[in-house]
This record gives structure tokens, C-alpha cells and sequence, in this order.
């Protein structure tokens, strides 16, 4: 056999297969999940960069440190800091190449084969798939309107010695758009303290906020083992691909850094300047809600085209914030059925089967609403909803 069996074992993007077919130029696609270009400053990039040449010179362009440039450093933790009341210093962050890495860097760390991770159900495949390539063993648990189901949550845990880590994403959650109540998030910590686990907050999406107040951090500041995933992809650009890693466990973060200096050696050093002079010379507040401004409205138009067109059966999430709508279908319908049918009428969205580790044919959907405009999302979920009606119930 030449391939290894941890590469064998790691699915393949389900999603990136669904693009391929839903990306011809007729379709009406809400199954990427891709920021809307409005959410690139470019003018205010592009005079970062002119201004990041004259000011630093080669050290644009030289090799640099593991940990990441330390002015970032300072300002990400300034801006959780100001935000949320904790106490982090550049000292406890790690700059990655994306969240996405530090999702791979963390389970090398903790993980060896067969060992066990928490992960939500449905959750967020890139996770899935960064995991997979440990060979763990996944224990899903059930993911409610409220957050996390916290008494399968904590009878996991008890039952599973082996669990290193628990993934969540407590805000504008990839797939299903909800976001952890604030109760939820408190007894989340009152199990977790129990317990010699890592949990990870991973939250790419937590300033798409556009309804409601912005919550508290489940572990952060309290967990002795806490970690918090940041990334600038949702914001700024996904493009330079900037994310970071928070904890105050220096032994973890060490470990980290010395994988990511096996894996990369540091993250791309003129991405990390030229974002942190973007970030001092800008008003971030003001191009945030530009994003969320835009995100609310089209949120909003797939919202009332779905009361308007979908039959009532059927269920969906409504964001506060972020980019996903989650969809479910009468008990026993198929999404990847539906899937077809939709294709067929030129609209597409992605099936559930890939968020979960352990189901298949499942009746739930992702849509994501960032890229059309409310009279695309109006046709796209007009065309759904007639498919949806001509669906047999069972
Ligand atoms: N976590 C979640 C929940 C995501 O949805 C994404 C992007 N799709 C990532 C992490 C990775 O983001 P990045 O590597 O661009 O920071």
C-alpha cells in the first residue's frame, strides 16, 4: 500500500466536490462559504503594503519568528482585552498560518492514535478533517438551538478517559448559525472544570455579530486549560491567511509552536505586518459593520423568502450573526436527494452528511447567504421551496 492510513482515513471536501458542480455561471449557489469581497479594505491594504515597504524594508521579506511578529501580537491581545475584560499578553499567542492550522497544530500536540476528541454535532468539517489526520476517535455531541447538549457533554466525559480535547464554535456556529446562550456557556464551564481536557473555542466569526449582546467566552480567563482561536479571514481577508492561537497554558503553547516550527517555520511574515499596519491605521469598528450591515440584509431576505416559499414543516436557524443558515427537512427526507433535485433547478446548497462523523443521509442543510443579492436569494429559495413541496412527506 502506498499511501498512509491516516491520509486513507481523512475525508476527502465533500464541499469542494458540491463547488466544483455548483459554480457554473447559471446556478444560484448558497453552498460556498466564502466571504463577500466587501469584506476586503484593498484601498486600505494596498496603502498598508506601499507603507509597509518604505517603513520595514527587508524585514518584509526576511524569515522570522515562530511565534509571529509581536506588534500583531499586542494588538490582538489589546483587542480581547478591551472587549472582553481578560488578561492576555502577547506572550500567549501564537500567530498561525489560519485558524486552520492551529485547528491541525493542536491535535498533533494532544492526540495520539485512537485517543478522543469532543466534537459538536453537526460541526465544522474543516476541523473534521484538520483532526482526521491524528486518527482519533470522535465522540460527537448534540448541538441544540442553545449550544451544546451538556448532559451528553458531561457523561462523555465521564465515560471516556481518553478525551483530550473538546472543539466547539460557541459564536454564529459553521454549520447551523447558532450561537451558545450565555446559560449554556455556564454550565459548558461547570462540566469542563471537572475535567483534565483542553477546550478549544474556535471563533472566526465572533465580530459578525449584528443582533443581540456579545457573550462571554465559555473558558477564557477561568480555564486553566482554555484555548481561543482567532482569525482575521472573516474581517480582513482570508487571503493572507492570518489566525492565531490564545491560551495562557504556556506548556501547550510551546508544544504548539514547536510543531508549527516543524510544519512552517512561521507564518508569512509580509502578511502579518502589513494586516497589524492596516489594523493600527483603520478604523476596524467601521468596516466590521459595513460587513455586518450587508450579512443582516441578506440574512434577512433568506429568512422571509423561506417563510414566504418553504412548506411550514420545515425548520431553520436564525443567525445573530455570521454567514450560515442551518435547514432542516421532514423526519426521513434527504438532503443529498434534494441536492440532486436542486441541481436540476440550478440552485445549490450543501447537504449535512459531511458535518457529522457518524450519520449519513441525513435531512438537514447548510445554506450560507454572503454572496448573492436579496433578489438571487429570493429566486434561489423560490426554486427550494418548489421542489420541497413536490418531496413526498413520509
Ligand atoms: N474555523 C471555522 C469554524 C471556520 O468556519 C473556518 C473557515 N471556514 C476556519 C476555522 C478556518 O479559518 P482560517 O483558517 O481562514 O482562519
Amino acid at each position: 500500500m502506498l499511501y498512509s492510513d491516516k491520509i486513507l482515513r481523512t475525508p476527502s471536501s465533500f464541499i469542494r466536490n458540491i463547488l466544483k458542480v455548483a459554480s457554473a455561471e447559471d446556478v444560484i449557489s448558497f453552498a460556498g462559504g466564502l466571504p463577500n469581497p466587501i469584506s476586503f479594505p484593498i484601498d486600505g491594504l494596498q496603502k498598508a503594503i506601499n507603507e509597509a515597504i518604505e517603513v520595514h524594508g527587508p524585514k518584509l521579506f526576511q524569515y522570522s519568528t515562530t511565534e509571529g511578529y509581536l506588534p500583531l501580537r499586542q494588538y490582538i491581545a489589546d483587542k480581547y482585552n478591551t472587549n472582553f475584560g481578560l488578561a492576555i499578553e502577547p506572550e500567549d499567542i501564537l500567530i498561525t498560518t489560519g485558524s486552520q492550522q492551529a485547528l491541525e497544530l493542536i491535535s498533533q500536540v494532544l492526540v495520539n492514535k485512537g485517543e478522543g476528541i469532543i466534537v459538536e454535532e453537526p460541526g465544522y468539517l474543516g476541523a473534521l478533517q484538520a483532526f482526521s489526520l491524528t486518527e482519533p476517535t470522535f465522540y460527537p455531541v448534540q448541538l441544540t438551538e442553545e449550544g451544546l447538549n451538556v448532559e451528553q457533554l458531561a457523561q462523555t466525559l465521564y465515560e471516556n478517559p481518553c478525551i483530550k480535547f473538546i472543539y466547539t464554535v460557541p459564536n454564529f456556529h459553521n454549520p447551523t448559525g447558532i450561537t451558545y446562550t450565555r446559560e449554556n456557556r455556564e454550565a459548558i464551564y461547570e462540566v469542563v472544570k471537572k475535567f483534565d481536557v483542553v477546550l478549544i473555542e474556535d471563533d472566526p466569526y465572533g465580530d459578525l455579530r449584528w443582533n443581540g449582546e456579545k457573550l462571554p467566552y465559555i473558558g477564557a480567563g477561568r480555564l486553566e486549560n482554555s484555548v481561543i482561536l482567532g482569525s482575521f479571514s472573516k474581517i480582513v481577508t482570508p487571503g493572507f491567511r492570518i489566525g492565531y492561537m490564545i491560551t495562557k497554558n504556556k506548556e501547550l503553547l510551546n508544544h504548539v509552536n514547536t510543531a508549527k516550527q516543524a510544519t512552517d517555520l512561521h507564518t508569512n511574515i509580509f502578511s502579518q505586518i502589513v494586516i497589524h499596519d492596516y489594523l493600527v491605521k483603520n478604523d476596524l469598528t467601521t468596516h466590521i459593520t459595513k460587513i455586518t450591515d450587508l450579512y443582516q440584509q441578506q440574512a434577512r431576505s433568506m429568512i422571509q423568502a423561506m417563510e414566504k416559499y418553504f412548506p411550514p414543516t420545515i425548520t431553520y436557524t436564525k443567525p445573530d450573526g455570521g454567514m450560515f443558515i442551518w435547514v432542516t427537512l421532514e423526519e426521513g427526507v434527504s438532503a443529498l436527494e434534494l441536492f440532486n433535485k436542486a441541481m436540476e433547478a440550478k440552485v445549490a446548497f450543501v447537504p449535512g452528511d459531511p458535518f457529522y462523523t457518524n450519520k449519513s443521509n441525513v435531512n438537514t442543510l447548510r445554506l450560507n447567504y454572503t454572496n448573492s443579492s436579496p433578489e438571487v436569494i429570493e429566486e434561489g429559495i423560490k426554486r427550494l421551496g418548489k421542489i420541497l413541496y413536490e418531496i413526498p412527506s413520509k
